[in-house]
């Protein structure tokens, strides 16, 4: 992965050689998240997108607390999905007013909460409208709202789809306009709509189609709103490439497309900022997942690298976090990083199930028990989206170099 550098055949994080940075962490398995990388993607996106698009990071995608620290110094806003998040996110620093909360199933605690810490809270349900009448009358606050439209779309060639069609994430868009009328008759501060159609997606066309139809369904929705449109959050879905064929994301389309979008957002929707929203393609490619092989076994001329870490760590490198066929994930032994002599191998976890798998079959440098395994693009959906409790190894450690 040409992200990170090598020298001495060994692969460098942060700078520092794998080897080292092990001996620094003291132990295996570990994350590791480089921080220039994120910076680097940062401004990418400044550079392609138009000055006036903000931008949100959604931390469900990694929420370490000092990476989100550093991203919120850094993005416009954070996008919270549970009261759990809006804790680091308040902690990491990131104003209130830019913070925005969106998920299907916001208990009333939570809501209070959110009213109590002055952000903007996406409105997924008809439900949310009285518990939130009643909070704001309580705190003496009026909840600030948005409108989390499901749209009578889809986001094409989307890993993930998350709107279009029946689902249980935000409003049907032909129930939005009395949605929008209960909101005004509770007295809630309405601010703007969210629409978010998928994640994990490589066609820049697909995106633009998407973000053009989410605008025109917001421009419509606008007519019924019981104040303007001040915050327009037009989703993300932005993918990062994992498997061999796949290509990074073209931006430049989607900078254009902004730049149309915002020019006439300055006429249709004059208060309206235009908000995107990334959780994946902000860290996906910052981080790396190293774990020590701790065995190599051959079994029937098959080659199986036990290592110390696995799915309880890292799910989706398994594939068992949405991949509908398992393909792996960029692999490496990151102290061999120069070897020629190569061979077949699968590398394995600890765990006792066959799912336990980081590459299946992948042809490595010769490795054996004492070699540093590493698994990029892992820096989301990593160790949070990973079932860490299962068969009781050690919790992963994480750091930010
Ligand atoms: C998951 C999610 C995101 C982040 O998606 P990525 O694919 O990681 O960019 C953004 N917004 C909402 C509402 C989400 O649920």
């Amino acid at each position: 992965m040409t992200q990170f550098p090598v020298k001495d055949g060994e692969l460098l994080i942060g700078g520092i050689s794998l080897s080292q940075l092990a001996a620094r962490v003291g132990r295996t398995p570990f994350y590791a998240y480089d921080r220039q990388l994120l910076n680097q993607r940062i401004d990418a996106l400044r550079a392609a997108l138009p000055p006036q698009v903000k931008l949100h990071y959604a931390m469900k995608a990694n929420p370490m607390p000092a990476l989100v620290c550093h991203m919120a110094s850094r993005v416009d806003g954070i996008d919270v999905a549970s009261a759990g998040e809006l804790k680091v996110a308040l902690d990491a620093g990131a104003n209130p007013r830019e913070i925005s909360f969106a998920g299907p199933g916001k208990t009333d605690a939570e809501l209070r909460q959110a009213v109590a810490a002055g952000i903007l809270i996406n409105v997924e349900s008809f439900r949310e409208v009285p518990v939130l009448a009643t909070v704001s009358q309580a705190l003496g606050l009026p909840a600030r709202v948005a409108v989390r439209v499901n749209p009578d779309f889809e986001l094409k060639s989307s890993g993930m789809k998350m709107g279009g069609g029946p689902k249980q994430f935000g409003v049907d868009a032909e129930h939005v306009p009395e949605l929008l009328g209960q909101i005004g008759a509770a007295g809630l501060a309405f601010e703007g709509f969210h629409l978010f159609a998928g994640s994990q997606n490589l066609k820049a066309e697909s995106i633009v189609e998407a973000q053009q139809k989410s605008f025109a369904l917001a421009l419509k929705l606008a007519e019924f709103a019981p104040a303007p449109v001040r915050f327009l959050n037009l989703g993300g879905g932005f993918g990062i490439p994992y498997f061999p064929g796949e290509q990074c994301l073209d931006l430049g389309p989607i900078g254009s497309n902004l730049a149309d979008i915002v020019g006439q957002a300055a006429t249709k929707l004059p208060e309206a900022e235009i908000v995107i929203e990334l959780g994946r393609y902000f860290v996906g490619e910052a981080g790396v997942y190293v774990c020590r092989i701790l065995d190599r076994k051959v079994s029937r001329e098959h080659t199986y690298l036990v290592a110390d870490g696995g799915l309880h760590h890292h799910l989706s490198a398994s594939g068992n976090f949405g991949q509908v066929i398992r393909k792996n994930y960029p692999v490496a032994i990151g102290n061999r990083m120069d070897a020629t002599e190569t061979e077949s191998a699968s590398l394995v976890g600890p765990l006792c199930t066959p799912l336990d798998l980081l590459a299946d079959r992948m042809t490595l440098p010769k490795a054996g028990p004492g070699d540093l395994a590493v698994v990029f693009q892992s820096g989301a959906y990593g160790a949070s989206a990973s079932p860490q409790g299962f068969l009781g190894h050690p919790a992963v450690t994480e750091v930010l170099i």
